[in-house]
């Protein structure tokens, strides 16, 4: 017998239709350098349709690729919702990108059109003439004196806008690509992913909900992550479908003026790498503040770094764990119920785990060969693999070889971790930053972790050197908090109760600054070829 409900479609379209009729007073923020600009969903919503009409003005492809090369601000808002309602696809091109990945990334998608920022218009300039398939240059003019070219790709937002047309929304099947992010692509090209309007509802819903971000009509949520960045993590979709009000940093990202904005403007919910909240940390601590949750992942959360929050910012920080290739949130580390009451270091440790998988995505642990699944003793580890309706099947025309999904449909993610008996997940490491030390393997992240403990580091990267009779042994780059100083053997010696005798790292280097991503996080693989050469004493 088949049920008997509506065949509703899961569209980006329905979620833009319910935010226009029903949360036309929400506000928008996006901050400029001259200042916060300010307007509301209602008004978002008409420019959004209109946009839907530059689209087509400009004679983009049914299905043509939208890239957007900007910050976080209601421009690009609008391009969020107008891109996939009208059936093109939007695509989020990373600002901080190296110029050939840029370029290979533009052309491998078949951009027609780029939307780009004032205040990084020469960044995108400089390629213009390596991306084969754009025809349009639209500037956003979000302040600043950048130069605007002059040539007949260029175009400017608000004079399109101005004259343009409101169009109507309408997409039917959920299963149409809605937009598309590439991975940063630490080895090989970027890989990129391609979402569905469904994918993207689905996702929206499930990060709305309380065990996640927990949104709703009281809320004024800030995305620092930027929206290149996994879809900002759904927020720039969360928000608005919940009611909330948003607070777009815009070019102003300098941890001072995140601090700012969280205070000025009433910010009760903020998200973003943990590299953000380690910078943004003695600007906010002792001010007033209406934060209730502050979310962060995309690589490990330091114990300590959440710790710090809530002693000095008064609450501690929300990890979750995901993947471009997962919208990306999957897990989140909202505390268990049989943990609601436990010591305030019980809780702080399984703040440091990346959590119970969303309603909506199961997980396992199993031999990446053989599949053979690991227990769930909290000890095992084995390859952590993800099934759900917002995980990625397939990459888009990926490299020969390129294979995502095991051969009985599991996503496979690449990073090795452990689950608790409640299917809590911690992760250990990536696969490729694993120290392989006399055929065991050592979790960088665990010994990171320790070593971040020590009040005197400000960040610690632990990377695999070769070694001549293990194979590979840690070496910890460590850098010191502003104005202190430490030893080698005072890291040590503080990390010796907390690690196995054979995890010490072989040495310590202190260093000015652990080299970040185009997103922020540790960069292993820099420093990885800057310690090549490295010789171990023993
Ligand atoms: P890239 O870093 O290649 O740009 P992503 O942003 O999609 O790609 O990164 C996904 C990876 O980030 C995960 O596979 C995992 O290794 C890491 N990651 C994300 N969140 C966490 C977390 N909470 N703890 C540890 N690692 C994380």
């Amino acid at each position: 017998m088949r049920g008997l409900m509506q065949d509703y479609p899961l569209t980006i379209d329905a979620i833009f239709r319910h935010v226009e009729q029903h949360y036309g007073d929400g506000t928008i923020v996006t901050g400029s350098p001259t200042g916060p600009v300010r307007s509301t969903y209602a008004e978002w919503a008409v420019r959004t349709r209109k946009l839907g009409g530059v689209l087509d003005t400009l004679g983009i492809s049914a299905d043509g690729r939208v890239g957007t090369f900007g910050w976080n601000s209601q421009r690009h808002l609008e391009l969020y919702f107008a891109a996939p309602s009208t059936g093109r696809v939007l695509h989020t091109l990373n600002i901080r990108l190296f110029p050939e990945q840029l370029t290979y990334i533009a052309n491998h998608a078949e951009d027609e059109v780029v939307f780009v920022d004032r205040t990084v218009l020469p960044l995108f300039w400089k390629l213009v003439d390596t991306m084969t398939t754009v025809r349009h240059v639209v500037v956003m003019d979000d302040g600043g004196d950048n130069e605007i070219p002059d040539d007949p790709r260029v175009l400017d937002y608000e004079t399109l806008l101005a004259q343009a047309q409101p169009v109507d929304f309408g997409v039917t099947d959920e299963n149409l690509a809605a937009s598309m992010c590439y991975t940063s692509g630490t080895t090989g090209n970027p890989k990129g992913v391609v979402y569905t309007h469904r994918s993207t509802f689905l996702h929206t819903m499930a990060v709305i909900a309380p065990n996640v971000f927990g949104l709703g009509v009281r809320d004024v949520a800030m995305p620092v992550v930027p929206m290149f960045h996994a879809n900002a993590w759904g927020i720039a979709q969360a928000a608005p479908a919940a009611g909330a009000s948003l607070v777009m940093p815009g070019p102003m990202m300098a941890p001072e003026a995140l601090a700012q904005l969280i205070v000025d403007e009433g910010v009760t919910f903020t998200a973003g790498v943990p590299t953000i909240w380690q910078g943004v940390l003695p600007h906010l601590a002792g001010k007033p503040h209406t934060l209730r949750e502050i979310g962060c992942g995309g690589s490990a959360v330091p114990k300590a770094l959440s710790e710090a929050y809530r002693e000095q910012v008064g609450l501690p920080i929300l990890q979750a764990w995901g993947m471009t290739e997962t919208h990306p949130v999957a897990s989140s580390a909202a505390l268990p119920l049989a943990y609601l009451d436990a010591d305030d270091d019980t809780k702080a440790d399984r703040r440091a785990r990346a959590g119970t998988p969303l309603f909506g995505v199961e997980a396992r642990i199993v031999d990446a060969e053989t599949l053979e699944p690991q227990p769930w003793d909290d000890t095992a580890t084995g390859e952590l693999q993800v099934r759900g309706p917002w995980c990625a099947q397939d990459y888009y025309n990926p490299d020969a070889g390129v294979e995502l999904t095991t051969r009985d449909g599991w996503m496979k993610t690449g990073d090795v971790a452990a689950m608790d008996e409640h299917g809590s997940i911690r992760i250990a490491d990536r696969t490729k930053d694993l120290i392989k030390s006399g055929g065991e393997w050592i979790s960088s992240v665990d010994l990171e972790n320790a070593i971040m403990s020590h009040p005197k580091v400000k960040e610690a990267a632990v990377v695999g050197i070769p070694h001549p009779k293990w194979d590979e042994r840690p070496l910890a780059c460590v850098v010191l908090k502003d104005g202190e100083t430490a030893t080698e053997a005072d890291i040590l010696d503080h990390i010796r109760p907390l690690v196995a005798k054979w995890w010490m790292p072989d040495a310590v280097e202190f260093i000015d600054e652990v080299p970040k991503t185009s997103v922020g996080k540790f960069s292993k693989k820099d420093l990885r070829s800057r310690f090549a050469e490295y010789e171990l004493r023993s």
